[in-house]
């Protein structure tokens, strides 16, 4: 007996459905919106056989034929959000849309062709990860592929028109940083931001740097926490936890908390120069499993890169030789 904990917050319109994945997070938010013109599923989940039963037991609930259900909108292309699209899809028949941006990266990572599984390994080599880690890396990237299987038709969403949701119109925000293509929808009058996993409630949206992707991924990441000002949000619906109505405030918090991390790490680098990977133990520590280590090193390097691009450190290392980050002395304090 699959039993999950469908929650409706009538009014916004939208209800919840925490999908099964992965630890640590466990759960993603699916959310459900009706309306004069179908239904609109957000963010299906990834795929795997749980979730396959989990949707059924919903539809089963909720009284939903597949027909019914006329469009799945992503935030953006993790296998947590997107990976349902394209099995959801054959069943329902139902437009996909998504930012062209997001569904390129998605193509890139796990398409045919894709050279992730080599091209991230040879990035963390560069800095400094041990080959023990390495090792793992591509059977842990290759893993993902079962649960974004297949890939949907995708209908191409942009910032330029909104997206008719439960009968509302909401504007599309893109946003970098987590993902590139990110978009949230916002709901002008009911002031409710469908907004991912842009914006968290107690996490910290991991940010990443990964090969040939966005190159300075904290720096876009905070770009946008400051663009999201200008929405007044009086209930925000994330992708992981729950619905909050401190939007504002927390986009606040996250940007302090990437400030003090950066002074953190740029007090490191004052000590001694560091790897990529130093740098990463001197943080996370390395009792990690493969996947938390990929997210805390991708994460380092995004700030060991935002403090170079603040003049705060320097890369050291020639092509195909070993990265080093030293802090950047300003002749005053050499002197
Ligand atoms: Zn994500
Ligand atoms: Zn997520």
């Amino acid at each position: 007996m699959i039993t999950i904990d469908i929650q409706e917050w009538k009014e916004a319109g939208i209800v919840q459905v925490p999908i099964s994945m992965a630890p640590p997070l466990r759960q993603v938010n699916s959310y459900l919106l009706r309306g004069p013109e179908g239904i609109t599923i957000v963010d299906p989940g990834p795929r795997t056989e749980v979730t396959e039963n989990e949707w059924e037991a919903v539809w089963k609930k909720l009284r939903i034929h597949p027909d019914d259900i006329i469009s799945i909108v992503l935030t953006h292309h993790h296998p947590d959000h997107y990976g349902l699209a394209g099995y959801m899809q054959s069943l329902t028949g139902a437009a996909v849309l998504m930012s062209r941006r997001a569904f390129e990266e998605a193509e890139r990572i796990w398409g045919t062709g894709s050279t992730m599984d080599v091209a991230l390994p040879c990035l963390f080599r560069q800095h400094g990860m041990p080959e023990e880690w390495l090792q793992q890396l591509p059977g842990h990237m290759n893993s993902f592929i079962q649960q974004v299987t297949p890939s949907p038709r995708v209908t191409f969403v942009s910032e330029e028109a909104p997206v008719i949701m439960g009968g509302r119109s909401w504007e599309a925000v893109m946003s970098g940083g987590h993902a590139p293509g990110h978009l949230s929808f916002y709901d002008r009058k009911g002031k409710t931001m469908l907004c991912g996993d842009a914006v968290l409630p107690q996490i910290s949206p991991n940010i990443s740097l990964i090969p040939d992707s966005e190159p300075e991924p904290l720096h876009a990441f905070i770009t946008a926490l400051k663009q999201f000002e200008q929405y007044d949000v009086a209930m925000a619906f994330p992708g992981h936890r729950n619905p909050f109505d401190y939007f504002n405030e927390r986009t606040r918090i996250l940007i302090q908390h990437h400030e003090q991390r950066l002074l953190h790490i740029e007090q490191l680098l004052e000590q001694q120069a560091l790897t990529g990977f130093q740098a990463c133990e001197a943080l996370f520590g390395t009792r990690l499993s493969i996947h938390q280590m990929r997210f805390a090193m991708s994460e380092t390097l995004a700030h060991l890169l935002e403090l170079v691009r603040q003049g705060r450190a320097a890369k050291e290392g020639d092509e195909g030789a070993e990265i080093r980050f030293r802090a950047f002395q300003p002749l005053y304090k050499l002197l």
